[in-house]
């Protein structure tokens, strides 16, 4: 699927009609029968009732027009083995993950990488998803990362493809190494070649800056790293003129000394210190994050993300606290929702939205949350918030005049879905991925009457089984000692 036949034409209009509009817009609210008008790429008008010449006309009476949702956090090229390594036990599931995963990279081609993120782009546009935050930290080579970039533009899916810096293993299938080698070497310090894929991308993939897909880069500097060897890297990211730096954070066990992020806290105070913290910066998981960090990630503009479902492993185990998506959002920090593991979690997003809203129970240090947890303020997370929460919400996450067109509409046929209530109750109560009758992307649709365009799912399924029974042969013949 070549970009230029899917591209939106700049002057094509399509009108929605007679919807029942969740704007997720405080100053508009909820529209009973509405219309909506695509314009290019742009939603050019919304209102009671739009008498516009169209190109198409959309008829939508009983269903339900949403902004395209937001996923904060997700590593897309997973989906090259959806299920192999499902989290229903908490407590072995992190060193099995990171294990899975050093064994995977090594034994996948670019054209798997290909497959995986245009699958893994599909999977999230078929279930509602219009804007990914794909954290690209399993390409051992440039002309993976090149196919992985490649894969997900193609899905059509708008967002950030972050460059994870630093993956550098050594080994291969059929080869022996120490485990704590080998752990070094997921994300161990940039190279000439790292920078180099970097710049590749950004030159021949990413070169518009209108496109719905941009190119972001996760640093490799983090926690445990000297805080000069991190000002070096984030100037460097900063001086390509990326505007988005998502970072993955954990309280470390144990302050690392002065001078080394993580000698206080979870490190956001180091970086604050050091003047590194901005508008790009966006913190991963971050679950243990005080109300003084918050602050200084107030203050500074950066963003957060926290993956609901994919952090049990975390607030059971690891003891790294509960989501922190309401206290993020009282500090005034956009949050976001991510599925985060496409290897172990469902890529059903409504299930990771409905998980916000239990998992925001579990955050017993929030004053008034039973107070605040209404169904908008959920789904916020999964629309408006979470747009600002990926340094989006200028363009996507509600419907309104000038956003981008990136539109959810939801049949409300199925016999399971409720009638009466709110739209944000409707939808957060009962909504999933076969009530999405339709999406659009920047104007362009992608899925109408229930079914993706242009795409055959039975091909791309026996080519993914193919490649998860090579890949898997491959990665079992790797020692770890
Ligand atoms: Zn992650």
């Amino acid at each position: 699927m070549s970009d230029e036949r899917r591209a939106s034409n700049p002057s094509r209009r399509t009108l929605i009609r007679n919807a029942s509009i969740l704007t997720m817009d405080a100053e508009q609210g909820d529209l009973d029968r509405g219309d909506l008008l695509i314009e290019g790429d742009t939603i050019a008008a919304i209102g009671r009732r739009l008498d516009e010449p169209a190109d198409e006309i959309v008829d939508a009476a009983g269903m339900i027009l949403m902004p395209g949702m937001i996923d904060s956090h997700r590593h897309v090229w997973e989906a090259i083995d959806m299920g192999g390594l499902v989290k229903v036990r908490p407590a072995p599931y992190l060193p099995a993950y990171q294990q899975w995963k050093m064994r995977t990279i090594v034994s996948m081609t670019p054209e798997d990488h290909y497959l995986a993120e245009l699958v893994g782009g599909l999977q999230a546009i078929d279930s509602g998803v219009t804007t990914v935050v794909d954290y690209a930290h399993g390409q051992i080579s440039e002309a993976h990362t090149m196919a992985a970039a490649r894969g997900l533009r193609d899905a059509g899916i708008g967002g950030w493809f972050a460059f994870q810096l630093g993956v550098a293993p050594s080994y291969k299938p059929g080869d022996t190494i120490s485990l704590a080698a080998a752990n070094r070497q997921r994300i161990a310090r940039p190279t000439a070649s790292h920078w180099a894929t970097a710049e590749r991308l950004r030159s021949e993939l990413f070169h518009d800056p209108s496109a719905p897909l941009q190119l972001a880069v996760a640093p490799c500097g983090n926690n445990g790293t000297p805080l000069d060897e991190i000002r070096d890297e984030w100037s460097r990211i900063r001086g390509m003129g990326i505007q988005f730096m998502p970072q993955h954070i954990h309280k470390p066990e144990k302050p690392h000394p002065p001078g080394v992020m993580g000698h206080r806290g979870s490190g956001i105070e180091d970086l604050a210190d050091a003047g590194l913290l901005g508008p790009d910066f966006q913190a991963v998981h971050a679950n243990a994050l005080t109300a003084a960090e918050l602050a200084l990630m107030r203050e500074a503009g950066s963003m957060l993300s926290a993956t609901t479902m994919a952090e049990f492993p975390y607030v059971l185990y690891a003891q790294k606290g509960a989501p922190i998506h309401a206290h993020a959002r009282n500090a005034g920090v956009p949050a976001g929702i991510g599925v985060d593991v496409p290897v172990s979690l469902t890529s059903e997003y409504f299930e990771h939205v409905r998980s916000a809203y239990w998992t925001l129970y579990l955050d017993a240090g929030h004053p008034g949350i039973v107070a605040d947890c209404t169904s908008s303020y959920v789904l916020d997370f999964a629309t408006r918030l979470g747009a600002q929460s990926v340094r989006l919400g200028h363009r996507t996450g509600v419907l309104a005049a000038g956003k981008r067109a990136d539109l959810v509409l939801l049949s409300t046929r199925r016999i399971g879905f409720g009638m009466a209530g709110s739209l944000a109750e409707r939808v957060l109560t009962f909504a999933g991925t076969a009530d999405v009758d339709s999406v659009w992307v920047a104007g362009t649709a992608r899925k109408r009457h229930g079914r993706m365009i242009g795409v055959d799912w039975d091909d791309l399924k026996n080519a993914l089984t193919e490649a998860q029974r090579r890949i898997a042969r491959l990665a079992a013949t790797i020692q770890f000692t």
